[in-house]
């Protein structure tokens, strides 16, 4: 592999989809390795660490969410995408519960995986770790301020203080569904209701995925952890909690 450029491994057991992944991706200056199946993604990753893991779902034997959380268990850092051709909305969020970062549907553009790639490698600066800004631990907060997660939302402006510690303007519908959360915590809300009751329009985004999409957005500016939600959890077969105690 060549030295500075950021390491890929795919695991995916269709050849042709492996191969061509691959060819792109090298192309676009990426270190790639393809592997078949779980024992080839566990003896490339024994020989070291990728900055990113491309993994599929359904592989013949282990399969990708178990091969995710394996890997999510060696690293805190890696990036990891799952490869999925199940639109089971259930099997996308249990993906991203399995410590994967974020997914990506089959069939799908070379451009549109390149896209989540870069930006995963911004969120992890390459791979070195995606350490968030000290909070401090019982800082004061005037009342207008609020504590989400690792944030703090200032409701007078709508700007976040995000978890890596910048401010980040939220968009009406980011805004409106945090505050559905704040006004419910420790209630486990339904994806529907939640629907129901955000404002969309600057994200025109396919119905079923609208809530997911939000809150991934969401936790990636509030949660410490993204691939490991505290303060916006998934309740499974239902939607999300917030716990307004989690840090
Ligand atoms: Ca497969």
């Amino acid at each position: 592999m060549a030295d500075g450029a950021t390491t890929i491994l795919i695991v995916e057991d269709d050849p042709f989809q492996r191969e061509t992944v691959c060819a792109y991706l090298a192309g676009q200056g990426f270190a790639v390795e393809g592997v078949a199946d779980g024992a080839g993604f566990r003896a490339a990753v024994a020989k070291g660490m990728p900055d990113a893991a491309l993994v599929d779902i359904g592989l013949p034997g282990e399969d990708g969410f178990s091969l995710a959380r394996w890997l999510r268990g060696l690293s805190p850092t890696v990036g990891i995408v799952m490869l999925t051709a199940a639109t089971d909305l259930v099997d996308r969020v249990v993906g991203l519960e399995s410590g994967a970062d974020d997914y990506i549907t089959k069939p799908f553009e070379p451009r549109e995986l390149l896209a989540r790639l870069r930006a995963l490698m911004r969120r992890s600066g390459g791979g070195d770790g995606r350490q968030a800004a000290p909070a401090g631990p019982a800082e004061a907060l005037p009342p207008h301020k609020v504590r989400l997660g690792a944030a703090v939302l200032d409701r007078k402006t709508g700007v976040l203080r995000t978890a890596e510690g910048k401010d980040d303007q939220l968009t009406e519908s980011e805004l409106s569904l945090l505050t559905l959360f704040l006004e419910n915590p420790n209630r486990a809300l339904h994806r529907d209701w939640l629907l129901e009751r955000t404002s969309g329009e600057d994200e025109p985004e396919a119905f079923d995925r609208a809530i997911d999409l939000r809150v991934m957005r969401l936790r990636r500016k509030i949660e410490r952890h993204p691939a490991r939600p505290m303060a916006l959890r998934t309740v499974r077969g239902v939607g999300y909690l917030f716990d307004p105690e989690a840090g």
